[in-house]
C-alpha cells in the first residue's frame, strides 16, 4: 500500500458566534496534509494509485478544469511515487500558475475543448489506447476507490461529533464519510455543501457511489455558482481568518464554512453539540483569484 504521512489535527475553535448558542466548533485540519497533494486529494487518490500499481500500471491519465485541485495533486503523487502523469485539460488554454506547477512536477497537458471534454473515454482512447502504462483516473479523482480512502477519515474523528461539513464538488468526498460514518455505526449528521449552481444531481451521484448514504444536502450555498467568489464570502474568510488564524479556500471550503454559520444562526444546532468543519484544503485555488484575497497572506508554497 502507497502511503503519505498524514498531519491533520482536530482544532477546537473559539468562535463567540457558536460559543453564545453553547455549541462547539471544531476544525479537521486536512489542508495540512501538504499544500499540493491536499486535503481530500490524497485521501482519495490513495486507492485509485495502488490501483494502478496493482494492474502494473506506471502512467497515470486524467482530466481536470484549468485550475484544478486534482490535477495539481495527481502531478504531485506522481512525481513522489514515481508515476508518469498526462492531463487533459478543459478550456482554451494551458497558461497558468497551477498548470505551471502541474508541469514542473512533469505531467504532460492535452488541451480538450469543452465539447471533446465530454467524452472523457474517447479523449484517452485516442491518445492513449495504444499505451499499455496509461491508467484512467476519473475527473477529481471521482471512483468508487476514491470513498474508500475517505471512509477511512472517520477513525480520525471522535464519535461524540454531532455534525461533520464537507464541500462537494463530484460528491466522491462526502460518499466516503457516509460510508466511514455508517460502516462505524456512528450517529454524526453529514452535511454536504454543493459549491455549483444546480447540484441536486449529486445527491443520486454520492447515492451511485455509496447506496445507503444519508445526509444533508444544502444547495443554497453556491454563492452565485462554481467559482464564484461574492463580496459577502470574501468578506465572511477574512473575519475566519482574523479570528481563527486559519486561511479558507475561495471555491470550496469557505462556502461550507460560510453554511455551517448560517445554519447555526437557524438554530440548526442545539447547545452542547459538536459541530465539525472538514477543511479539505484546496489553497492553490487562490492562485486563480489573487486579487480577491486582500491583504490575507498567500501559504508560502504557492508564493511563485
Ligand atoms: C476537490 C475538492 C473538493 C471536492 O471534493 P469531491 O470529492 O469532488 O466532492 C472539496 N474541497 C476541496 C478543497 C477540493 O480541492
Amino acid at each position: 500500500m502507497l502511503s503519505f504521512p498524514i498531519h491533520s489535527p482536530l482544532q477546537r475553535l473559539h468562535d463567540p458566534r457558536f460559543e453564545a448558542k453553547g455549541v462547539q466548533l471544531w476544525i479537521k485540519r486536512d489542508d495540512l496534509i501538504h499544500p499540493y497533494l491536499s486535503g481530500n486529494k490524497w485521501r482519495k487518490l490513495k486507492f485509485v494509485l495502488n490501483a494502478a500499481q496493482k494492474a502494473n500500471k506506471n502512467h497515470l491519465v486524467t482530466f481536470g478544469g484549468a485550475w484544478s485541485n486534482h490535477l495539481l495533486a495527481t502531478a504531485f503523487a506522481g512525481q513522489n511515487f514515481g508515476f508518469r502523469t498526462s492531463a487533459f485539460v478543459r478550456g482554451e488554454t494551458l497558461d497558468n500558475a497551477v498548470l505551471q506547477l502541474c508541469q514542473n512536477m512533469g505531467m504532460t497537458l492535452h488541451l480538450a475543448s469543452r465539447a471533446a471534454y465530454r467524452d472523457k473515454t474517447t479523449l484517452f482512447q485516442t491518445t492513449f489506447g495504444q499505451d499499455p502504462e496509461a491508467f484512467l483516473v476519473g475527473e477529481g479523482g471521482h471512483s468508487l476507490e476514491a470513498t474508500l480512502g475517505c471512509a477511512s477519515l472517520m477513525d480520525e474523528i471522535p464519535s461524540t461529533a454531532d455534525h461533520l461539513f464537507c464541500a462537494m464538488g463530484t460528491g466522491t468526498t462526502l460518499a466516503g464519510l457516509s460510508r466511514g460514518i455508517q460502516e462505524r455505526k456512528r450517529k454524526t449528521h453529514l452535511h454536504g455543501i454543493p459549491v455549483l449552481k444546480g447540484a441536486s444531481y449529486l445527491i443520486q451521484e454520492v447515492q451511485t457511489l455509496y447506496p445507503t448514504s444519508q445526509f444533508h444536502c444544502h444547495l443554497d450555498y453556491h454563492m452565485g455558482g462554481y467559482a464564484k467568489t461574492p463580496p459577502e464570502l470574501i468578506d465572511f474568510i477574512q473575519a475566519f481568518y482574523v479570528q481563527h488564524e486559519i486561511l479558507l479556500d475561495p471555491i470550496y471550503t469557505s462556502k461550507m464554512a460560510y453554511a455551517a454559520y448560517d445554519l447555526l444562526d437557524q438554530n440548526v444546532f442545539v447547545a452542547g453539540e459538536q459541530v465539525i468543519l472538514l477543511h479539505t484544503g484546496g489553497l492553490s485555488g487562490w492562485l486563480g483569484k489573487r486579487e480577491a484575497l486582500g491583504d490575507l497572506p498567500l501559504p508560502a508554497p504557492f508564493k511563485i
